[in-house]
């Protein structure tokens, strides 16, 4: 095993971020919304959701409910036949009208910048907040979705299972500016190449820098021991 230092480990992100950049200059986020509030539902119809479907039933859906006055005034069971299509159907349909109701009670009906304001949303989780704020220029944030945890495992950029410990440790390793790019080119990376099942490693941009840690096969070299940053050694914070 053998131990990449941090120094390197970090020159190994920034080369890994900016080879699916120059790979994939078209990466953005899937999901169709036109206004604040509309990014905002359709990342809550997101989870456990694909973003194609979640594009299927939004334009209904904000057709009816047009603006936060509107949803925060509907009947949960109103809005269930609409989303019903994305999943947990109840429960995001009573998220949805609380989360309008919080926004009127709380932030004047406007949708916050900051990721501790929309945490604190009904139906809101840390990787949906992060979203968010990095389409709405608020809060720098690195969200950790499927994908991107995945890759940061596979890539040996963390060790970790939680989300919430991955980020951390992906964001000791690139500059603010960079977290929310990066985010969206490993969630595009993960989606067409470093898929869950089968990943295309012969066709990856960033075999190279990769120890593939937990794949199959045996990487192209001796895979790195993936090692915390040290709490005495992170990286500003923005
Ligand atoms: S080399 Fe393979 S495991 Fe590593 S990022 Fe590319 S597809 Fe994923």
């Amino acid at each position: 095993m053998r131990k990449e230092t941090v120094r390197r480990r970090r020159t190994r992100a920034a080369e890994v971020v900016g080879r699916l950049e120059a790979q994939m200059p078209e990466a953005k986020i899937a999901l169709r919304f036109q206004s604040p509030l509309e990014l905002l539902v359709s990342v809550v119809l997101s989870a456990q959701c694909t973003d194609l479907r979640v594009n299927q039933v939004t334009p209904a859906l904000f057709a009816r409910y047009p603006d936060v006055r509107a949803l925060a005034q509907a009947k949960p069971e109103e809005l269930e036949p609409l989303i019903r299509s994305c999943g947990l159907f109840r429960n995001k349909a009573r998220n949805l009208v609380a989360l309008a109701q919080a926004l009127l009670e709380r932030h004047g009906g406007e949708v916050p910048k900051r990721r501790e304001e929309l945490e604190a949303l009904p139906g809101v989780g840390p990787k949906s907040a992060g979203v968010v704020c990095i389409h709405l220029g608020g809060d720098r944030s690195f969200p950790v979705d499927t994908h991107v945890g995945r890759l940061a495992r596979r890539l040996g950029l963390s060790a970790e299972q939680d989300p919430s410990q991955v980020e951390e440790d992906l964001r000791g390793l690139l500059p603010p500016e960079r977290w929310g790019r990066a985010h969206q080119l490993l969630v595009w990376h993960g989606r067409r190449t470093c898929t869950a099942r089968a990943p295309r490693c012969e066709a990856c941009a960033v075999r190279k820098l990769c120890p593939r840690l937990g794949v199959g096969s045996p990487g192209p070299r001796p895979p790195a021991r993936v090692e915390r940053i040290p709490a005495d050694r992170p990286r500003a914070r923005p």
